[in-house]
């Protein structure tokens, strides 16, 4: 399937190439090994010193203990990001591969001399453990140590540890690779006035946003063949990971499928609980907004394939820079200082946006290491969903360069928050947007289209959910899983939000199969919805409080991973553990339905 002769064109964005000198000037295999050795040497000194003595050690000395942590595993960090970035950039290319393989060996070798750490400090007993808590010396340190701790249950001896480790690279990370290389060498044959044309995954989902239903057809037509060509081995590493799951699942003792995430993400399980019930309360609304689209659309019957359909008068693409001004804009009327930021990305060559062959699908903010930058990769082609996207890398981008304050083990927030300043920044382009529009025509396509982004954040990442619930579920109760088994628990996840308003075809039921997050990282979704209603609630402080709340946001930013979610929320006066929290979320976006349907004339 490496077709190095497909048509895909570099896009609007040609030329847009991001540059990793920053990381490691050209060529970077040299620097690069060194880091590695020295990273490698440090933690062997580490371990000389440390081992078997972090029960004795005092206050002082363990924050000067995990200071050098935080020293010698840095490089390694930086040649992991690098290996990573390369990779992306181009999948194809063996040796980007093997750089990715080879420095995720190695970081193994470095996480293994030096996990006796987290052992031996989470089997320190509670009572001398808070005394050292309590101590000034470690308060920038108390929140990662708590952190840590709260793995107590869940940790297994060094020598078992050390064996997870290492044999994740051909486990785990090996299958999540693969999926990741056959995604990008795929190729989608779309039929079109009688002529095949060859698209990647990025181009064939793009085709679903076209106002002609002929073309979203087709689009929905090859995406299906496509994926069905390659489902025996991507249903195979689905297979594989979610047993792979359950094993060290069960070997940790984590009660369900969700409570490793759930203890990662800082969150309660009830109050999760509490987030997925208030979505799926609001099904309903779901569906009054489809069968307004259905109408807007002169349609029967909506399709799967209608879902992301534009609603008015077609919007032509819109040009890379005319993207770059319209975000940093929107950016600088919300806050000059996270215009800045963002405008670093355009200038410092921070972005990676053209289309090639090879590249990573999708996109994403890297933060990588505090002394350098993140980088982001987009795959744009010019719709107006792109500009969204755009606006919504730049807002991780700039949460990750804020938080780089908090060092390495702390710039990382949970995946609950991780998503709100992406998610907030998209916001301010819309209403950017919005309030420069006069003609109702184009304020409804406006509308229409920030619902349909809201309710993929919320409701379908509910939704995916679900599904992964089922699928880890099935898996540990019937074995491995037929393709039309998990097809079928997909269908059964849908139905629901979709009800009778959408016709979810039978192509529809291949569609999980490229879904990258049920691979990399499961249980990442409902962090989204989290995040879109937390976002909701932030908009709303910020109307209420003007100006004033500018400061308090980018504190919130700034303090990364420092503090659990709840506690840094709690700041700007939102509880998330409280269940009605997640209610007013959900009503902010009835609101948005009643509009499109006055400007309707519904
Ligand atoms: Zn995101």
């Amino acid at each position: 399937m490496n077709d190095a002769a497909s048509s895909a064109s570099p896009g609007l964005a040609a030329g847009v190439r991001w540059d990793l000198a920053d990381l490691y000037p050209e060529p970077a295999e040299a620097a690069l090994e060194r880091d590695l050795d020295a990273a490698e040497a440090a933690a062997l000194r580490f371990a000389e010193r440390h081992r078997g003595r972090i029960a004795g050690l005092d206050a002082r000395a363990l924050a000067a203990a995990i200071d050098e942590l935080e020293a010698l595993l840095e490089p390694s960090a930086r040649g992991a990001a690098y290996a990573g970035l390369r990779f992306a950039a181009d999948t194809s290319l063996p040796a980007n591969g093997a750089l990715l393989q080879r420095v995720q060996e190695r970081g193994s070798a470095v996480h293994n001399a030096i996990v006796f750490f987290q052992l031996e400090w989470v089997a320190v007993d509670d009572d001398a453990a808070a005394k050292l808590l309590a101590d000034p010396a470690l308060a920038r340190r108390r929140h990662l140590l708590e952190a840590m701790r709260r793995y107590r249950p869940h940790v297994l001896s060094e020598p078992e540890e050390k064996l997870i480790e290492e044999l994740a690279n051909t486990g785990e990370r090996a299958f999540s690779r693969l999926f990741d290389e056959i995604l990008a060498a795929a190729r989608f044959r779309v039929e079109e006035a009688g002529a095949v044309r060859e698209c990647t995954e990025e181009e064939v989902l793009a085709l679903l946003y076209d106002p002609g239903r002929e073309r979203r057809q087709a689009g929905a037509a090859a995406l299906t063949a496509g994926l069905r060509q390659h489902a025996h081995v991507l249903a195979f590493v689905f297979n594989t990971l979610v047993q792979n799951k359950a094993t060290e699942d069960r070997l940790r003792a984590y009660p369900d499928p969700m409570a490793a995430r759930h203890l990662s993400n800082e969150i309660e399980p009830k109050s999760v609980d509490a987030l997925l019930a208030a979505c799926e309360r609001a099904h309903p609304l779901v569906q009054r907004y489809y069968r307004l689209k259905r109408r807007l659309l002169g349609l029967d019957e909506l399709l799967d394939y209608d879902r992301y359909a534009p609603v008015g008068e077609a919007r032509g693409a819109v040009p890379w820079a005319e993207a770059q001004r319209l975000v940093l804009a929107a950016y600088r009327d919300f806050s000059p200082v996270l215009a800045e930021i963002a405008g670093r990305f355009f200038e410092r060559r921070w972005i990676d946006a053209e289309l090639r062959p090879g590249k990573r699908g999708g996109a994403f903010s890297a933060g990588t290491v505090p002394s350098a930058h993140p980088y982001v990769l987009l795959n744009y082609t010019g719709t107006q969903r792109d500009v969204m996207t755009l606006a919504h890398e730049l807002g991780h981008g700039a949460h990750q360069w804020l938080a780089r304050e908090q060092g390495l083990f702390e710039q990382d927030t949970p995946l609950t928050l991780a998503e709100t300043a992406s998610v907030f920044g998209e916001m301010l382009v819309f209403r950017r947007l919005l309030r420069e529009e006069s003609d109702p025509k184009t304020r409804l396509a406006l509308v229409c289209g920030k619902i349909e982004d809201a309710f993929a954040t919320v409701f379908r990442q509910v939704v995916m959910t679900r599904f992964e619930q089922m699928l880890h579920e099935a898996r540990r109760s019937e074995g491995e899983l037929p393709i039309e088994r998990i097809s079928a628990l997909w269908m059964e996840a849908n139905r629901p939000m979709h009800g009778d308003a959408v016709r979810l075809t039978d192509d529809y039921g291949w569609w999980w199969l490229y879904i990258p997050h049920f691979v990399h990282s499961p249980f990442y979704c409902y962090a989204y919805a989290f995040g879109e209603l937390l976002v909701l609630a932030l908009l709303r402080r910020y109307d209420a409080e003007g100006d004033a709340f500018v400061p308090r946001y980018l504190e919130l930013l700034r303090a990364g991973g420092s503090e659990a979610p709840a506690v840094l929320l709690a700041r700007l006066g939102l509880d998330v553990t409280d269940p009605a929290f997640w209610e007013g979320g959900v009503a902010l976006l009835a609101e948005l339905v009643e509009e499109a349907e006055r400007l309707a004339g519904a």
